[in-house]
Parts: structure tokens; C-alpha cells; sequence
């Protein structure tokens, strides 16, 4: 029986926290099962709808209130408390966020006398040779997603005028007190490194997008997405060595790949499922989907290692806690551990051991400077949503996202993406903190172990004891635990200049 069967009502005391925790993991599961059996290409249909209605009183008004007014000093209270007050605002604005992925998914763009699905868009610019050409369809797809900006500004609307009616003064100040994201001292650091890394950046900048033929001082955020493509690098990176250099490397890090059966490889073609690597935890630790279609290419073997990082930290965690350590949290952990393997592609003795790759310093100059680009983007994002959520007048700032996002990344943005390009719970700053926690992680790594600290036991048995805590701590306590003092930018700034 759970816990739910004992008692159906949240009450204030801790029979209260071990309810919302059983009820927390039941629909995490649920919802993750059904974006896994969608996203994998086994059930066509993304029913959420009934899941949310069988835990209707997981996200009602009155367990909202119970939440933010409880003073229970259970540790597990500040992760469901974030957890019950994000599903009450996603399910506020639950009708809202379906139309507008029902637009995504409906809307096309005219294009060489077809009409282009909208979501397809962004590929075929990447797949796009003529620079001319790019920005031309680039307009068109800016034009779709301005028809659908009405729906966009009706949603935060909806969002941030709960917010307020919950009693926090801003969707900032909400982010802030429930997420604990310390995003002040995190704008700081984003300033500094933006600074310190903008001579550099546009040098490189400037330089790559001559050797495709672009005008630096004409380019658009669609030549980006062409420059970073990067084909010429394919060749070192084959489809059938994918798996296999992933599982030796496991192996290296004394991960028993073949007695693992919590983690679910799923390599099956079909004709429905997603082109990009995901992993789906939906039973923590014992039930794990890694999901890929594998294509080679640089580009796809990151996505294999970063999504394999989600899955071995989740397939470790050990599973006598309780389901907010497990599966809530302070998600930079999980990110920062999936970049800990993503990082192993920009490690020259890892191409050389795994990929047998002896002349790397061209690739990895360059996928540096893609990594630059991508902390920056998302620096200059961090800036812009600060001042977005303030107000609630979100139209008043579109001007301001294609200023700050053209200014830090170097190439023209434009206004019409100012909510297209927002992800909700100042998720940017998960993976800023990512970033920054992963650098320490691995400076600390190469300090203990050397360069080749991916090979050896110890660095395995240091990473399999952080990944079994879960995300019972954050970023910063993780790293206060390797003797770091806290989040530090200087080994991500230094690696990256
Ligand atoms: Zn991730």
C-alpha cells in the first residue's frame, strides 16, 4: 500500500511531506513513462491531461498554500515545495502551453513553392549552403513565430499574474526563493565572464564566419547554426563506434555496463522517434530509458554522452531515499554530471585512447569555441530573462532581447524570438551553474588524476560516490564536499580563453 492509501489529504505535520513525496514520485514516473513511449516513437499520442488528473490534489490551490506557509523543517520540504508550486503553474496555463505546440506543431513556412513544417525549419537552415538564402527562410520562420507571440504573451500573462497571487513579487523572486538559484551572484559572474572572454570570441568569431563566407558583420543567428554544423570533422566520429566507445569508457570508469539492467539502451529504429538522444529516469534508479538512434557525427556523439551522463547519474543514485533527493532537486547537478561526459569529447587523450583521433587540435579548437559561443548565448539569455520577469509587461522587452543577445554573441537576433527563445524556471541558469560546476568538477579530476583521470578506478569510485546522493544537495554543496569553495567561474573562463 502507499502512502496515499493511508492518507488522501495533505496535512501540515510530516505525514504530509512522506504523502507529497509518494505522490511526487508516482507522477514524475507516470509523466516521464508517457514522454518516453512518445519521444521513442512507441505511442503516437502525448496524453499528459489524464496523468494530471489523477494527481489532481498534488497541485491544487490548497496544497500550494500548505506548502509555502509550512514551517516543517523536514529537509525534504524545499525540493517538493518547488516541485508542487512549478506543476500548479504549468497547470494554470496548461491550456495556453497546448495551443501553442499545437501551432508549433501545425504551422508551416512558405519556402521554394513548399510549404515547410515550422519545427523543421530550424534544420533546414543548418542544411542551407547560401547565406542569402538562410537569412530569406530565417525571415519567413520569424514572421510564423511572431503570429504566435499573442499566444506566448497570454501564457506568461497567466503565469505571472499566479505568481503574484501567490504572494511573491515577482516570477524572479519566485525562481529565486524556491529554486535557490542565487541568480544575482550568478549574473555577476556571467558579467565578468562575458568581459573577460569578448576579445577572443570575436576574434574566433570573426574568423570562422569568413571561412563559410559570411560577412561578420552581416550575420544573423541562422549562420550560426550552418558554422556550427561543421561536417568536416565527421569523418572522425563514425556511427559504429558510438556504443562501444561509450561502454569502454564506462568500463574505464568501473561502471559494470553489462550488469546494469536499470539502464535501458534503446537503439531500435523506428519511424516516429526522435533524431536526438534522450534519457528518460522514469523509476529512479531502477528504470532508466537512454534512448538514441545513432547517425556518427561530432555533433550526435555529444548528445550520446550527454544524455549517458543523465542516465549513469540517475542509474546510480541510491534508491533508499526518499523520491526528493532522487528525482527533485537542484537540476545544475544532473546537467553538470551529464556535461562531466560530454566534456570527454574535448579531451585529446580520450579521441586518442577511445577514437583513435592523433591530430585533434583543429576539432578541438573549434568545438571550444562552439562551447564558448553556448556559454555566452546563454550568459546574454540570463541578462535578458532578469530583466523580462521583473515587470509583466513582457512586449515592453523584445527590443531588449535582440539587443543583449546580438551584443554578446556577436551576430543579428531578432526581437520577434523574445519568448520563442524562453525556457520557464530560469532553466538557463541550471545549466550556467552546469557549466561552471562540471569545470570544477573536472579541475579537481585532472588535479587528483591527471588528464587520463577518465581511465582510472579512482576518479570512477569519486564520481559513482556523487552520483549516488542524488540531488539531495546542490551544485554548490557538491563542490563544497571535493573541498571546493562553492561555484568558482575561473576554471570554466580559463579553459575556455
Ligand atoms: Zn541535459
Amino acid at each position: 500500500m502507499t502512502a496515499a492509501g493511508r492518507s488522501r489529504t495533505p496535512v501540515a505535520g510530516s505525514a504530509s511531506i512522506d504523502w507529497l513525496d509518494d505522490q511526487a514520485a508516482a507522477f514524475s514516473g507516470a509523466t516521464t513513462l508517457e514522454y518516453y513511449l512518445n519521444y521513442a516513437g512507441l505511442k503516437d499520442a502525448l496524453s499528459l491531461a489524464p496523468i494530471f488528473r489523477r494527481h489532481r490534489s498534488l497541485f491544487t490551490r490548497t496544497t500550494v498554500d500548505r506548502v509555502l506557509r509550512s514551517k516543517s523543517k523536514d529537509p525534504r520540504l524545499p525540493n517538493l515545495r518547488e516541485f508542487v508550486v512549478d506543476g500548479y503553474l504549468e497547470q494554470a496555463a496548461g491550456t495556453v502551453t497546448e495551443a501553442i505546440a499545437g501551432r508549433e506543431t501545425e504551422d508551416t513556412v512558405r519556402w521554394d513553392r513548399k510549404r515547410l513544417p515550422y519545427r523543421s525549419v530550424q534544420q533546414e537552415l543548418t542544411n542551407e549552403p547560401d547565406a542569402v538564402r538562410r537569412r530569406d527562410l530565417d525571415r519567413r520562420r520569424l514572421d510564423v513565430t511572431a503570429a504566435q507571440n499573442e499566444l506566448r504573451e497570454r501564457r506568461w500573462g497567466l503565469l505571472n499574474a499566479r505568481t503574484r497571487d501567490l504572494g511573491f513579487r515577482s516570477y524572479i523572486e519566485l525562481c529565486e526563493r524556491l529554486g535557490n538559484l542565487e541568480l544575482s551572484s550568478l549574473r555577476d559572474m556571467m558579467e565578468r565572464f562575458l568581459w573577460e572572454t569578448e576579445a577572443a570570441y570575436r576574434t574566433r568569431l570573426s574568423r570562422e564566419l569568413r571561412g563559410i563566407g559570411v560577412d561578420p558583420a552581416m550575420a544573423g543567428r541562422a549562420d550560426l547554426l550552418r558554422l556550427f554544423r561543421s561536417p568536416q570533422f565527421d569523418g572522425s566520429f563514425p556511427q559504429d563506434r558510438m556504443i562501444g566507445a561509450l561502454q569502454a569508457t564506462l568500463r574505464g570508469l568501473g561502471v559494470d555496463v553489462d550488469g546494469q539492467p536499470n539502464v535501458i539502451l534503446d537503439t531500435e529504429d523506428r519511424p516516429r522517434k526522435s533524431p536526438r538522444a534522450f534519457c528518460a529516469p522514469a523509476q529512479i534508479p531502477g528504470e532508466i530509458y537512454l534512448v538514441i538512434s545513432p547517425h556518427g557525427g561530432h555533433d550526435d556523439y555529444r548528445a550520446l554522452f550527454h544524455e549517458a551522463g543523465h542516465a549513469q547519474h540517475f542509474a546510480h543514485i541510491q534508491g533508499d531515499q526518499p523520491f526528493a533527493y532522487r528525482g527533485l532537486g537542484d537540476n545544475s547537478v544532473t546537467e553538470g554530471f551529464a556535461f562531466v561526459l560530454e566534456h570527454l569529447l574535448y579531451s585529446k587523450p580520450w579521441l586518442r585512447r577511445h577514437l583513435g583521433m592523433t591530430a585533434s587540435a583543429q576539432y578541438l579548437a573549434f568545438v571550444n569555441f562552439h562551447k564558448l559561443y553556448f556559454v555566452r548565448r546563454y550568459a546574454a539569455k540570463l541578462l535578458y530573462e532578469l530583466e523580462l520577469h521583473a515587470d509583466d509587461q513582457p512586449r515592453a522587452y523584445a527590443k531588449r532581447y535582440a539587443d543583449l543577445l546580438t551584443a554578446h554573441v556577436g551576430v543579428r537576433y531578432s526581437a520577434g524570438d523574445y519568448l520563442a527563445d524562453v525556457d520557464d524556471g530560469f532553466y538557463c541558469a541550471r545549466y550556467l551553474r552546469a557549466w561552471i560546476f562540471e569545470a570544477q568538477v573536472r579541475s579537481v579530476f585532472v588535479r587528483r588524476w591527471g588528464e587520463r583521470w577518465f581511465a582510472g578506478r579512482e576518479a570512477g569510485a569519486a564520481l559513482r560516490e556523487l552520483w549516488g546522493m542524488g540531488q539531495r544537495y546542490s551544485a554548490v554543496e557538491l563542490l563544497r564536499h571535493l573541498d571546493e569553495p562553492g561555484l568558482d567561474i575561473g576554471p570554466l573562463t580559463e579553459e575556455l580563453t
